[in-house]
C-alpha cells in the first residue's frame, strides 16, 4: 500500500535503465540522476515509481546552502528544458516542475539568482516571479482545468521549505477530492501522469514571446 514498499520492490530490478526517459529521437534511454532534478521533498511515498531513483538516498536535498551545483534550482538552469523539467524561462526567473509534486502540474517559480529570502529579491525579480506565477496559473488552467490553486513560499526550514536556500514560489493546482484518504492513511499519493509528459504539455501551452 505504501509508496516505500513499491519503491523497494522496484529497486531490485533497477539496472540503470528502468525509470530513465527516452531522448528526443526516441532512441537511447538515459538515466535520471536525483541530483539533476529540482524539487522539494514533501515526505510522501508514491504509488507510481517512474522516477523512483530520485527518491533513494538524499532526495536531491543540498548538503549546504551554497549556490552552484549543490543547489538543484541553480543546477537545473544549465540543463536542457526536458532534462531539468523546466517549463519556461524568463529574464531573471524560471518555472520548473516540482520533482515531488503535491498534484500533477505542481510548478515552482524561482529567481535565477541563488537567494533565500523574499525581501532580498530585486524589483525586477519580484515582478517577473509574479508575472510567471500568473502565467503558470493560466497555462495549468488551460491544460488541466483545476478547480483552484494554492500559491505560496515557505521561508526557512522551520516553515517547511525543502530547499530553503533558493527561493521558490509554489503553484499547486487543486481539484475537489484531491486530498483523499490515501495521503492521510497511506502516506501515499497517486499521480496519473509522468513528470516528463506533464512538462511537455505545459511547455507546449506556455505563451511565446
Ligand atoms: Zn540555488
Amino acid at each position: 500500500m505504501t509508496g516505500t514498499g513499491a519503491q523497494g520492490a522496484a529497486d531490485g530490478e533497477t539496472d540503470g535503465r528502468a525509470g530513465g526517459q527516452v531522448d528526443g529521437d526516441g532512441g537511447d534511454v538515459v538515466v535520471e540522476r536525483p541530483e539533476d532534478r529540482p524539487g522539494v521533498p514533501d515526505g510522501f511515498g508514491r504509488l507510481w515509481v517512474p522516477h523512483r531513483m530520485a527518491y533513494i538516498g538524499g532526495e536531491g536535498k543540498p548538503e549546504d546552502d551554497a549556490a552552484g551545483s549543490g543547489c538543484p534550482f541553480c543546477r537545473v538552469q544549465s540543463l536542457p528544458d526536458e532534462e531539468g523539467l523546466v517549463v519556461a524561462r524568463g529574464e531573471v526567473a524560471f518555472v520548473v516542475l516540482n520533482l515531488y509534486p503535491y498534484n500533477s502540474g505542481h510548478l515552482l517559480v524561482c529567481p535565477d539568482r541563488h537567494v533565500a529570502d523574499y525581501t532580498d529579491l530585486t524589483p525586477e525579480e519580484i515582478d517577473e516571479v509574479a508575472r510567471l506565477t500568473q502565467t503558470a496559473m493560466r497555462v495549468v488552467r488551460a491544460v488541466s482545468h483545476p478547480a483552484g490553486f494554492n500559491l505560496g513560499m515557505n521561508q526557512g526550514d522551520v516553515a517547511g521549505a525543502g530547499i530553503a536556500a533558493h527561493l521558490h514560489q509554489h503553484v499547486v493546482p487543486r481539484w475537489a477530492g484531491d486530498a483523499n484518504f490515501l495521503p492521510i492513511v497511506g502516506r501515499s499519493r497517486a499521480l496519473p501522469e509522468l513528470l516528463a509528459d506533464t512538462r511537455d504539455r505545459l511547455a507546449a501551452a506556455w505563451p511565446r514571446g
